[in-house]
């Protein structure tokens, strides 16, 4: 008998993992966090006390309870029974995002981590280019508490793996769907009598879609058991592509006479791309932040049709930190290679070169504008989610004072990073599951009202389902 039980990610976005057990194997697909349910309590003035380690996170449901995996020191550390050997085989990842693996973090360094090299690598550059914190220890850790900062961190073991692979006595599948953020990949997990699929997050309309219908024609072949869908904007039929992002945003910054600034999600290298594209196409140059230099160098490594970070439409902005001299030593070692370059520049250049300029910065580098003094017929282009709850209305006001105070344009161009109703429907009518599970959705009975012909099955977080 195979039992799948739901840790999270069922009748919540995100927050992702669910524990498959079948004979003498267990595994985790995801271990996210919820970060709805973590705002519930903490917010950036409230948060999980480090000194605290792994205790605030239990006590307030954040993590699951379960004996048996979590890291030796973090156990040791709150007074914790330790395990001798952790209870499961290995967490299997789908994609980078930290609704989906943050909570690796506090994991025992002996379970192994079974995901993309891209996203191996996508994990890596979030940390490097990160403050140290307990929350996002996902690559390496260091053991707490922290005497001697020198001690080198304790990397975690994630194996090498291509198409199929063992883990213990199961068979689990990568396979590559598109989704906001490079090398997602959707999971397959063979059981001893069942075959389990998991989307992950994904979605066909990005120019990548073609690898999710790759996905789905994988499943129609191999014919799951169950699937445990996303269903993120299940609610929603809106479908605006990447291409159209592009065709939009071209057309402002075509009209635009000053400054244009590009807000979207640093580690999306296919927004990076299309505004690299649309700067080129309105003879501009892209301006991003050492920050994103960094990921695009390293990321072109397995994506080569990425720009190099030195091409002529390419511009590396030196932003002000420490002493507010631009002095080397106010920047991370990490950041100290793109400070010679040819192609870097200050706020001083971009200010004289307005109207030739996409600046790739968003709203938590809003004070730089006072160095950039964007001027009349300025665009500020926001290229991310909708705002949905309290705190992101209430930034994206703030935002929009902002952009008062300049006399900026806004804009709000975006294709989201999920499949909407109408394409989730048709993927599961053609993948045609056994059972099927909506997760990674709070509106989990749209599917039973949109899906007529696929047997649904609701999980719930805490509760278990035997196949
Ligand atoms: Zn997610
Ligand atoms: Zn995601």
């Amino acid at each position: 008998m195979v039992i799948i039980k739901f840790f999270g990610g069922v009748n919540q976005i995100g927050g992702n993992k669910f524990l498959i057990e079948d004979k003498d194997t267990s595994i985790f697909l995801d271990f996210g966090m919820n970060f709805t349910e973590k705002s519930k309590y903490f917010e950036e003035f409230i948060r999980p006390r480090a000194a605290n380690g792994i205790v605030d996170f239990l006590e307030m449901g954040l993590l699951p309870d379960i004996k048996g995996i979590y890291r030796h020191d973090l156990l040791e550390f709150a007074g914790m029974e330790k395990h001798p050997e952790p209870i499961i085989d290995g967490i299997i990842l789908s994609h980078a995002h930290l609704d989906h693996s943050s909570c690796i973090s506090f994991i025992d360094e002996k379970v192994p981590i079974f995901t993309s090299e891209i996203t191996k690598l996508v994990l890596k550059i979030m940390q490097e280019t990160s403050q140290r914190n307990i929350e996002d220890e996902i690559v390496n850790f260091k053991e707490r508490p922290i005497t001697d900062k020198r001690k080198k961190p304790i990397e975690r073991n994630f194996p090498k793996v291509n198409g199929k692979f063992k883990v213990n006595g199961l068979e689990v599948e990568l396979v590559p769907v598109d989704h906001s953020v490079p090398g997602a990949c959707g999971i397959i997990v063979y059981t001893s009598d069942k075959i389990i699929a998991y989307s992950g997050d994904l979605r066909m309309h990005g120019t990548q879609g073609y690898l999710t219908k790759e996905f789905v024609e994988r499943l129609k072949e191999i014919k799951p058991d169950v699937f445990l869908c996303e269903g993120t904007r299940i609610d929603e039929n809106e479908r605006t592509s990447e291409a159209d992002v592009k065709t939009n945003c071209i057309n402002v910054v075509s009209k635009s006479k000053g400054l244009v600034i590009a807000d979207f999600a640093w580690k999306d290298t296919t927004r990076f791309k299309t505004f690299f594209e649309v700067a080129k196409e309105t003879n501009r140059k892209l301006a991003i932040p050492f920050k994103d230099a960094y990921y695009i160098k390293a990321m072109r490594e397995v994506i080569p049709d990425l720009p190099k970070i030195d091409d002529e439409n390419i511009l590396l902005y030196q932003d002000k930190k420490g002493s507010g001299t631009y002095s080397k030593s106010d920047y991370q070692v990490w950041e100290r290679e793109f400070i010679d370059m040819e192609n870097t520049v200050k706020a001083d250049y971009i200010n004289k070169h307005q109207d030739e300029i996409i600046i790739a910065i968003g709203y938590y580098d809003l004070p730089e504008l006072i160095d950039l003094k964007p001027r009349t017929g300025s665009i500020y282009i926001k290229s991310t989610s909708e705002a949905l709850n309290e705190e992101e209305i209430f930034d994206l006001n703030r935002l929009h004072n902002w952009l008062n105070h300049f006399g900026i344009q806004y804009y709000h161009f975006h294709a989201s990073g999920h499949a909407p109703g109408i394409d989730i429907v048709e993927m599961v009518n053609e993948i045609n599951p056994k059972i099927l599970i909506p997760i990674h959705t709070d509106k989990a009975e749209m599917f039973n009202r949109l899906v007529r012909k696929v047997n649904i099955v609701r999980a719930e977080v805490g509760k278990e389902i035997s196949l």
